[in-house]
């Protein structure tokens, strides 16, 4: 079944994201936490690819072993910064060839020592996406949107056509970059309705769970603003045990909001550990996905 299926039958659709671990003993690790949420009944996962292709094949292992084991439709990440049309082809001919068919279509963020990109065939996403339902028409493609914006286009009404050109070359979802304030993404999913985006629009949602994280967090994510009343809250835990009661809590109360809007689907950034999202679904009172699923249709 493919992403689009899901979506189209399935509100909310809870998925998990994942990325590749580096070493035997941490795969070992991520086995285990995704054992761990297979109980929480994702509709779907993800795995992500470093940019420039540096976790190529550890993202096509885990993509194939991911699916083997839980049996779920799984997303595979890929980046275009740095690819040729030919490392681009190959990589996607294996997917096809294994029966994945759910690519995150992405450009990706240059070196860190490179102020520009680094050169390729495809200087943005949706140079990737036209290409992919070009030349894999069964494919289905998604798409990152960024409800604070993108750190590379202080133009927000600019960064909403780019965003629109992505979808009319073929993308049939966005998922968000993660944020912790609703307000910005209930405007954004309001300013791509009046750019005439139609794509289901999927929430991006991590749970902070250690101060040190979060710091980390707000470096990689960049953009991703912490709300002053969240961030009081961090600042008042004593220890990490408490941060993370801290964050799960927050998560919880931004997805049963979302929940309430309407969303099309969460995702939840999981960071290869099962302990957060575990909680996450505890303080919305439920077990499984379903639960949270009918607990909307009751109202
Ligand atoms: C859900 C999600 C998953 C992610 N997964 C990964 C991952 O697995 N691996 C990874 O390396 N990174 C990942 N990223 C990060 C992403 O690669 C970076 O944020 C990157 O900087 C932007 O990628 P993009 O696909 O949005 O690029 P684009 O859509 O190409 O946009 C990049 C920038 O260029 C601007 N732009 C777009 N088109 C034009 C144009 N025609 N002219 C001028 N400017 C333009 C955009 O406004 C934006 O500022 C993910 C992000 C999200 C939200």
């Amino acid at each position: 079944m493919r992403i689009t299926d899901i979506l189209a039958t399935t509100k909310p659709a809870f998925s998990l994201e994942f990325f590749p671990p580096k070493t035997d003993a941490l795969r070992d690790d991520l086995l285990v936490a995704i054992d761990a949420l297979l109980p929480l009944r994702p509709s779907y996962v993800s795995v992500t690819y470093g940019a420039g292709g540096s976790t190529r094949d550890r993202t096509f292992d885990l993509v194939l072993q991911v699916r083997e084991k839980t049996g779920l439709p799984v997303i595979s990440h890929l980046t275009c910064v740095g690819s040729t049309r030919e490392d681009i082809h190959d990589i996607l001919s294996r997917y096809a060839a294994n029966g994945i068919h759910d690519i995150l279509a992405l450009r990706g963020d240059p070196p860190r020592d490179h102020d520009k990109p680094a050169p390729g065939d495809f200087p943005q996403a949706a140079d990737l996406v036209a290409y992919i339902k070009k030349e894999f028409p069964e494919m289905c493609v998604g798409v990152a949107g960024f409800p604070e914006g993108h750190p590379e286009t202080p133009n927000r009404l600019r960064e909403m056509d780019f965003l629109k050109q992505k979808v009319d070359a073929g993308a049939d979802y966005i998922i968000t970059q993660l944020f912790f304030d609703n307000r910005d993404f209930h405007d954004f999913r309001h300013r791509c309705e009046l750019a005439g985006i139609k794509a289901p629009v999927i929430a991006g949602i991590l749970p902070i769970t250690n101060k040190a994280g979060m710091i980390r967090m707000a470096d990689l994510a960049a953009g991703a603003r912490i709300p002053a009343p969240l961030l009081k809250e961090v600042q008042a835990c004593r220890d990490d045990a408490e941060v993370a009661q801290a964050g799960t809590r927050w998560a919880a109360t931004q997805i049963r909001d979302l929940v309430d809007h309407g969303v099309a689907g969460i995702h939840l950034y999981t960071l290869n550990s099962a302990d957060a999202i575990k909680q996450i679904f505890a303080e919305l009172g439920a077990t499984d996905s379903e639960q949270i699923r009918g607990g909307l249709s009751k109202g």
